[in-house]
């Protein structure tokens, strides 16, 4: 199936044009991006355009950031294409039940992705834990923005989450993998005085849970949860690829960098959507992050430039 590409930048060149090269199921055929290009790709620097003029590509992946993501989003489904979003799905909880409400009325498929619920052993413990009552868990999320984003300012914006761009990984996989939903009870964010959105945080859940989000942390990264039951213990690691249940490694090593096979794991997941014609939203990751920061107690800190 051919598809497009929206918003050619970091993760669009890491991620998603290498996996749709990969792919036995698609054929990228047009770009839509202001600077960003493809080689070999027809690029177009307008959307309408490259919908008008490609009336065989059928779906389209959008890569942006999340506040521009809405306007492509409905665009594309008011143009009969099905649509692909990067996380998180959109800048608010209520574009995304539009677009979802807007999806079904054109009986377009609408993927709001969650890269890291690929990762290798995600499945793996939500397997473990589904008849089992967690007790406490802990997650630790904390990376280098500089690294990640380098030069995006719209992550300090409003609507760019901050620390909850990543930190939202985190609670994608935590809303998978445990057997029973839970909520936030308490926040702190931690915002430089030059930013719209935190730069660190911690949260307090029900059920004994507390997570720490840094995008401060240089060297070695860490995107770790653990999860403990009355008698078990379930570790996720680099992003959720190395699983160690009670102290003993699942997978064989750590895959590396996390983003690893996620991706690929995402377009062939678009594909079977696209061929079933279903849909696949779960917000209820974002609504941690917007609890969060609607509970949230703000602590200021110094500015900070990326
Ligand atoms: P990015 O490089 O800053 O943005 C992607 C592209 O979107 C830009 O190159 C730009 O292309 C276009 N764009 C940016 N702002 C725009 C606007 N206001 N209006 C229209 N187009 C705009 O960001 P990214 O790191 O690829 O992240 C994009 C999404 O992927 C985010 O939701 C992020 O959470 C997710 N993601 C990122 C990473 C990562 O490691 N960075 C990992 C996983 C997922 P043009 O200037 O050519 O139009």
């Amino acid at each position: 199936m051919k598809i497009a590409l929206i918003g050619i930048g970091k993760i669009a060149q890491d991620q998603h044009v290498p996996a749709i090269a990969g792919s036995p199921d698609w054929d990228l055929a047009a770009t839509v991006s202001r600077a960003g290009s493809v080689d070999g790709v027809p690029a177009y620097t307008d959307i309408d355009t490259m919908l008008a003029e490609n009336p065989d590509i059928e779906v389209v992946s959008l890569c942006l950031p999340p506040v521009p993501r809405f306007a492509y989003a409905k665009a594309l489904l008011l143009s009969g294409r099905h649509v692909m979003l990067e996380k998180p799905p959109g800048a608010t909880l209520a574009e995304v039940h539009a677009l979802t409400t807007l999806a079904q009325q054109q009986n377009r498929v609408l993927f709001a992705t969650w890269h890291s619920r690929m990762a290798q052993g995600v499945a793996q413990a939500k397997a473990f834990l589904a008849d089992k009552i967690v007790t406490k868990g802990h997650i630790a999320w904390k990376e280098d923005v500089r690294r990640w984003h380098p030069g995006q300012d719209w992550v300090f914006a409003p609507g760019g989450m901050g620390v909850f761009d990543p930190g939202i990984n985190a609670l994608s996989i935590l809303t998978e993998i445990l057997p029973a939903p839970v909520h936030v009870q308490d926040a702190t964010l931690e915002v430089p005085e030059n930013c719209q959105t935190p730069i660190a945080a911690q949260l307090t859940f029900t059920d004994g849970i507390t997570a720490d989000f840094d995008w401060r942390q240089e060297g070695p990264q860490s995107w770790d949860i653990w999860v403990e039951t009355a008698h078990h213990r379930v570790e996720l690691h680099e992003g959720g690829s190395k699983i160690i249940i009670d102290g003993v490694a699942l997978t064989d090593r750590a895959v590396g960098v996390s983003l690893l096979g996620e991706y690929p794991a995402l377009y062939s997941r678009m594909a079977e959507l696209v061929h079933s014609g279903t849909r696949d939203v779960d917000l209820s990751p974002m609504i941690h992050v917007a609890d969060a920061m609607t509970l949230g107690k703000r602590v200021s800190l110094p500015a900070f430039h990326l």
